[in-house]
Formats: C-alpha cells, sequence, structure tokens
C-alpha cells in the first residue's frame, strides 16, 4: 500500500536549526496548518511537543481541536468568527469588524496590514481597534504581521519590518496590556532565513520544519517526507503498443513496465503524459496518470515517488507547498 515515510532524524534536525536561529524553544510558532503541509498533523505535532515546542498555529478551530492536547498556546490564522469562541485558543483579528462579534473575553492576536493588504488592521486603525477590543471585553495578547515577499531579494520586506516596528508601539500604547504581555511575531519561514537580529519577537514557521529553504539553505535543513507506491502489476508492453488512458505513451520496442498504486486521487498533480516526469527513484512515469494507478518503467516492487516536492513543483510550473499540501491524508502515514 502507498505511503509516507517521514524522516524523525531529519525533522528533529530542522527543530533544532529553526529553535537554534530564533533564539530558543520558545521564540517558535510552528504552523501546522492543513495537515501540516500534508505531512500529517497529529504525528508531527505529536513530535513537535515531544521536542518541546509550546506554541502552533493552524488554520481554524478544527485544526486546533486535532492538536490541543499537543501544545500550551494555538493560534487561528483564519477564524471566522462566531461568539462561541473557546478560552482554549488564540484567535487572530483579520478583520476590524471581527471585534465587534468574538466572545466576551476571547484571547486575540491582531494581524496587522504592513503592506500586503491580504487580512489584518491597518496601522491608522490600531488605537480604534485596542479600544473596541477593551470595551467588549476581549483580550489583546499579541500582534503580527506576515510579509509580502520575503522569499524575494526586495526592499518591502525591511518597509514592513519598519511598518510592524510603528503597530507594536501603537498597540503597546493603546491596547492597555504590558509589553510583557504582548507577544509579537512577523517571520515566516523565509524571514527566518534572512534576519540577523530577531528583536523581541517570535517567529512563525512552516514549510522550513519540512526541511524546504527558501534562500541559501543556511540553516541545513532537511527533507521530512517521502512518498512510496507499492506496485500491482507488471507485463511487457510490446513495440508500438500504448500504456493508459489515450495509450499516450507508446512503446518503441518491447519494454517491462508496471502499474503503481497512486494516482491523482491521492493528491498528486495529474501528470498528462507530456514531458518527461520521473520517480524519485528513477524510472520514467508513463503516459497519462489514472485516479489511483500510474504507470512506469518497472522499478520493483516499490518506488519512492517524491523526495524532494520541488521536482514535482518544476515540472507543474508551481510551488513546493502545494504539492505538498494536496497529497491525501488517506495516504498511511508514519515516522521511520
Ligand atoms: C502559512 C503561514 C505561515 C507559514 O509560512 P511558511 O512560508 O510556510 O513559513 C506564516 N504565517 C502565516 C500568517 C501563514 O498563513
Amino acid at each position: 500500500m502507498s505511503e509516507i515515510l517521514l524522516n524523525r532524524a531529519a525533522y528533529i534536525n530542522n527543530l533544532s536549526k529553526i529553535c537554534a536561529k530564533a533564539g530558543g524553544k520558545e521564540r517558535v510558532i510552528l504552523v501546522l496548518k492543513d495537515n501540516a503541509y500534508g505531512h500529517g498533523v497529529d504525528l508531527i505535532a505529536c513530535e513537535a511537543a515531544k521536542f518541546g515546542v509550546e506554541f502552533a498555529a493552524v488554520k481554524n478551530e478544527t485544526e486546533a481541536r486535532q492538536i490541543e492536547k499537543y501544545f500550551k498556546q494555538i493560534l487561528i490564522l483564519s477564524h471566522l468568527p462566531t461568539g462561541k469562541e473557546s478560552e482554549k485558543f488564540i484567535y487572530a483579528v483579520n478583520d476590524i469588524s471581527n471585534l465587534n462579534i468574538l466572545k466576551h473575553g476571547t484571547r486575540v492576536h491582531f494581524a496587522i496590514d504592513t503592506l500586503m493588504h491580504r487580512n489584518g488592521i491597518a496601522i491608522d486603525e490600531i488605537e480604534f481597534a485596542c479600544k473596541t477590543a477593551c470595551q467588549r471585553g476581549l483580550r489583546v495578547c499579541g500582534a503580527y504581521t506576515h510579509f509580502r515577499s520575503a522569499d524575494e531579494v526586495s526592499s518591502d520586506y525591511f518597509v514592513q519590518r519598519e511598518n510592524f516596528k510603528t503597530a507594536k508601539e501603537l498597540i503597546m500604547k493603546f491596547s492597555g496590556e504590558s509589553k510583557e504581555n504582548l507577544t509579537f511575531h512577523s517571520h515566516n519561514s523565509a524571514g527566518l532565513e534572512r534576519f540577523s537580529k530577531l528583536d523581541d519577537e517570535l517567529v512563525r514557521v512552516g514549510i522550513a520544519q519540512y526541511g524546504y529553504a527558501q534562500f541559501d539553505d543556511s540553516l541545513k535543513l532537511e527533507r521530512v517526507l517521502s512518498l512510496y507506491a507499492d506496485r500491482i502489476s507488471s507485463r511487457v508492453l510490446k513495440a508500438g503498443q500504448g500504456v493508459g488512458y489515450g495509450g499516450k505513451f507508446c512503446a518503441k520496442e518491447d519494454m517491462q513496465i508496471a502499474t503503481y498504486d497512486l494516482g491523482y486521487g491521492d493528491g498528486l498533480l495529474r501528470y498528462d503524459g507530456v514531458g518527461e516526469l520521473n520517480l524519485a527513484s528513477g524510472e520514467r512515469i508513463l503516459g497519462k496518470m489514472s485516479m489511483d494507478n500510474f504507470s512506469a518503467q518497472n522499478g520493483g516492487e516499490r518506488v519512492c515517488v517524491i523526495k524532494d516536492a520541488r521536482i514535482w513543483a518544476k515540472f507543474f510550473d508551481t510551488i513546493e507547498y502545494e504539492i505538498l499540501v494536496k497529497l491525501s491524508p488517506n495516504i498511511n502515514r508514519r515516522f521511520v
């Protein structure tokens, strides 16, 4: 049966490097949204907690509940306010109107719009937001921003850092909270690689923990996930015969081929038989991928399909995040 193997030593290596760069385990928020970027959230959360990280971030309350037993603090990044928020979690405020709906007593982090214009409270709304939060009995316990181009060499990053500095000062002034009670964070994985001095902030790290550096790999991260498929049949494809839908791949001479138990129904992007896409173990995929199978040159009972998601990302003109996050939660996963 196809499965995902997670390399424990690699994951611990990555956590150690990230925590060292951030200045301690207590300075790291691990982003575990979307099934821990397709790695398997329960396995990853358990390992991260054992390692000693106490703060995680996820997309919504459903995801937060899945990991609540592992972490002291969980930040929910994309919550839609209901008025029934849990006291166990911290909620991001992505829009100033959220403040009118969130339940009295809810702990919040303000998302601050410092340039990305995707989510958050504008700098000139901070005073009003702090006052509204206070009137509504919300507990402002932190704030963060997201860099729109941390992974590109541009001045945006520096502009946003300056804007966030201003935001922090305004929040300290108007929230009525002491500095010690406020948690600030802005750097994602690419940001973590970029900074040399982190001020008084935490980092919010997703992809780096899974082993994908965005710059020069000075952190020496290691890939955590590899995806395997098992052979369900094999045959000789005779010269002139085509394999799979439409017979897209046609054998020039007799060749030994095999079909494996993985396809686009398992979350792989669908290879349509055009261009050359090879498995991590080297064999070429032949013809169009099916929902639950693909055919390839016979690589034996088990082949490694993905070890470096960037190879698939490059082929499909996307980013490794998308390749990883789409891997179906139904694929069996385990640490080795
Ligand atoms: C997903 C996400 C992150 C993590 O980004 P990486 O590039 O994976 O480190 C950080 N912050 C926010 C707000 C996010 O949505």
